[in-house]
């Protein structure tokens, strides 16, 4: 399976759960590293875990790491690396702690070799971290989906991407159909409780590696990386069938839906990235006129 060196689309509560879990991992290793340079001076009795060949399981962070891991976290290459270093800093580990139970001498060399497995698992978990909070800090606050700000970047990468791999990528501008009615008929609050609804409806109906962001107002823009936009215009249709049938619950036992616009285009991979997002645009003024709640995919004769 491929593994993201980002997170894609992590919502708030996810990227928080994640920054928690890493900040956790970080405390349990320093504590488990602090017992151990204790049995290693003192020459205590090392724990019997501490001599196990599956340590890097047993710990309070290696249930974490190999328990029930968001997959969002769990296929992101760093995790990969997270791991690898956590075995390597045990197995080391193993080998101090047999020669302390065999009376044995720990050598300088050794000593070092664990120490700098120790510096390398944290800088590890470290880069994870710093990764989950830049997610944060780039997620819109009402929406829980990523900001205009990151966005440029996001698209850059992927046609860089599809450059190299000449795998073509979409992108799309969703429109929500009459919001300002919205907002006239039940009140600004209203409005944003279905902009939050409606953006974890796609969040929780997108496939895993298709992102959106807050575009402005009540428009996203949808990155499909590794499809044509026939292939992105089928997984819009169901989205927007999705999204046309979707309840949202505005308080007082009132229930709103409401119908989305959307137009498509292809990334282009040598013109700017805004020229592509321009194109996507005119598709969807174009969905706009021909009745809204459909998706309008543009051609180069439009
Ligand atoms: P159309 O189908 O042509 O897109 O009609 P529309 O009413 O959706 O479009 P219009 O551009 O006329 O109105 C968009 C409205 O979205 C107006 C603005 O007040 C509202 N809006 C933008 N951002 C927010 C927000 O964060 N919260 C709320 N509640 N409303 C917002
Ligand atoms: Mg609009
Ligand atoms: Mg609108």
């Amino acid at each position: 399976m491929n593994k993201n060196n980002t997170f894609p689309s992590l919502s708030t509560e996810e990227a928080e759960k994640i920054v928690q879990e890493l900040g956790n991992a970080l405390d349990v290793q320093r504590n488990w590293t602090r017992k151990f340079q204790a049995m290693l001076v003192c020459r205590t009795k090392p724990r019997a875990t501490d001599l196990n060949e599956n340590t890097h399981r047993k710990t309070v962070f290696g249930r974490w790491y190999y328990g029930n891991v968001n997959p969002l976290l769990r296929n992101h290459s760093d995790f990969t690396a997270v791991g690898g270093n956590s075995e390597r800093m045990h197995d080391l580990a193993r080998g101090l702690a047999t020669a302390v139970s065999d009376g044995a001498d720990v050598t300088p060399a050794q000593y070092k070799a664990f120490m700098n497995s120790v510096s390398r698992f944290r800088v590890s978990v470290r880069k994870l971290l710093s990764e989950a909070w830049e997610s944060l800090r780039y997620t819109d606050p009402l929406t829980g989906v990523m900001m205009r700000t990151i966005m440029h970047r996001r698209l850059e990468e992927e046609q860089e991407r599809v450059r190299r791999s000449g795998q073509p990528c979409s992108i799309a501008l969703m429109d929500l159909d009459h919001f300002k009615r919205v907002n006239d008929a039940h009140g600004h609050q209203a409005g944003d409780q279905v902009l939050q609804s409606i953006a974890a409806y796609i969040l929780g109906h997108m496939r895993r590696y298709d992102q959106i962001f807050r575009y402005g107002g009540e428009e996203f823009l949808l990155l499909f990386p590794n499809s044509a936009t026939s292939n992105a215009k089928g997984v819009l249709d169901r989205l927007r069938r999705g999204v046309k049938r979707h309840k949202i619950d505005i308080g007082k036992s009132k229930k709103l839906s409401v119908s989305a616009s959307f137009g498509l285009a292809e990334l282009h991979p040598d013109r700017p990235v805004r020229d592509s997002i321009k194109c996507a645009d005119q598709a969807l003024y174009e969905a706009k006129n021909a009745g809204r709640n459909r998706v309008r995919v543009w051609r180069p004769e439009n």
